[in-house]
């Protein structure tokens, strides 16, 4: 009689311990979570005070609550690496820890419930490592890509383009006109001996016109510094000049050429003047050339180069290698040969004259032929010589040589 009623007593007693014990595990798993420590592993079930195998399941779910948010915060291959080895490593692993000390010494009553939910686990860590990996080389791909990705909306780089200089341009332009009808182009040394440079042009020695000639002279010197040259046997060049010898020497009539190139004088620099300068010679020495055809030819060139509009004229001049020698003069392109600019007064760049002094020419002398053994009762023929800065400045209205030279790309930019 009595046996039963402490018997349902405690039957009773006890399932209503058990549901007081289940709502305690549900309270106390969510408590677990917070308890739940990287070390929980290190100790073993009983130590933690699981004894009920239900109590098994929320353990592990704070497990991976906590394998999970390690496995967040691995941003990088390298992170993910540590992940690894922190939770699966052979030798001190989390799981590892867990078979070991959750597993192995567990009691035959949890044994099943725990090795089931270690499998559980396992399966859910692979899964969200495997979503991590990913998510990692994704996020580095992203970042590869966003770096060498190229934003077509960004302004680009301008890198400023040069052009070529002014005065190639104009030596271009010229050298085409000559070269349409039948010139060639020949260059030569920019280091002259007087002899090609003034005797062979019937300059001789104390001839005044030297003194408006007066040039650089050059040594040339061993590296030991012993001098090669005799004094004053070599010099820069005055004018492109020396070329109509050069080329004589070398070539029989018919000669067509014309040659650009840089020269030397010894001038102070000004607005007109600089110590180098720019020179095209040009010479045409056949067996019937005449003033005619001297004259036709320059105005041809005139003509394209400043255009069809304009007139040209010669005057009487005197050059020492040609005879008779002319200065050529072009109708002032900016006031059109009236001699006063747009606003009534007097045009600046004519000085009023209505015209503009271009270069200087004449018939070759026949004294240069004996130079180079031309018959000059057989042949004769034309040469000139160009500034091309002076006629880069006609054309273009610049009033200061030093431009040319001072590479201010102000200046530059307005001949692209
Ligand atoms: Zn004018």
């Amino acid at each position: 009689m009595v046996m039963p009623l402490p018997c349902g007593l405690a039957l009773l007693g006890w399932s209503s311990f058990e549901r007081s014990e289940k709502s305690f595990f549900a309270a106390f798993g969510v408590t677990y979570l917070s308890l739940m420590t990287e070390n929980s592993q290190e100790q073993t079930l009983a130590a933690l005070g699981v004894k009920q195998p239900d109590q098994v399941a929320p353990l592990f779910a704070g497990l991976l609550s906590l394998a999970k948010a390690d496995l967040n915060a691995a941003n990088s291959a390298e992170g993910f690496e540590k992940f690894r080895v922190r939770w699966l490593g052979r030798k001190s692993g989390v799981l590892t820890l867990v078979t070991d000390n959750w597993l192995k010494p567990a009691c035959k009553e949890l044994k099943p419930a725990v090795g089931q939910a270690l499998n559980k686990f396992k399966a859910q860590l692979e899964t969200a490592m495997e979503a991590r990996r990913a998510a990692i080389e994704s996020g580095a791909q992203e970042a590869v890509s966003a770096k060498d990705r190229v934003d077509l909306s960004l302004p680009g780089v301008i890198r400023p383009v040069g052009s070529r200089h002014l005065i190639r341009q104009v030596l271009q332009e010229i050298e085409d006109i000559f070269v349409s009808i039948g010139f060639s182009v020949v260059e030569g040394p920019e280091i002259e001996t007087p002899y090609y440079n003034f005797e062979a042009l019937n300059i001789p020695e104390f001839h005044p016109v030297r003194d408006d000639m007066d040039t650089f002279y050059v040594e040339a010197r061993r590296e030991s510094g012993a001098v090669l040259t005799a004094p004053g046997s070599l010099l820069l060049r005055t004018h492109t000049s020396p070329m109509q010898i050069r080329t004589m020497e070398k070539r029989k009539p018919p000669v067509r050429v014309i040659v650009p190139g840089k020269v030397y004088r010894r001038d102070n620099p000004d607005a007109t003047h600089s110590f180098m300068f720019h020179q095209i010679e040009g010479l045409a020495v056949d067996h019937d050339i005449t003033f005619c055809d001297f004259t036709g030819t320059i105005e041809y060139f005139v003509k394209q180069y400043f255009g069809s509009g304009v007139k040209t004229r010669f005057r009487p001049s005197y050059f020492p290698f040609t005879e008779p020698s002319v200065e050529f003069d072009v109708s002032c392109i900016f006031c059109g040969g009236s001699g006063s600019a747009a606003s009534g007064q007097t045009c600046g760049k004519c000085k009023g004259s209505g015209w503009i002094e271009l270069f200087g020419a004449g018939m070759v002398d026949p004294e240069v032929d004996g130079f180079v053994n031309y018959d000059a009762k057989k042949v004769s023929g034309f040469a000139f010589g160009m500034g091309m800065d002076r006629l880069s400045m006609r054309k273009y209205g610049i009033d200061d040589i030093q431009a040319f030279f001072q590479n201010d790309v102000r200046f530059l930019k307005q001949f692209p």
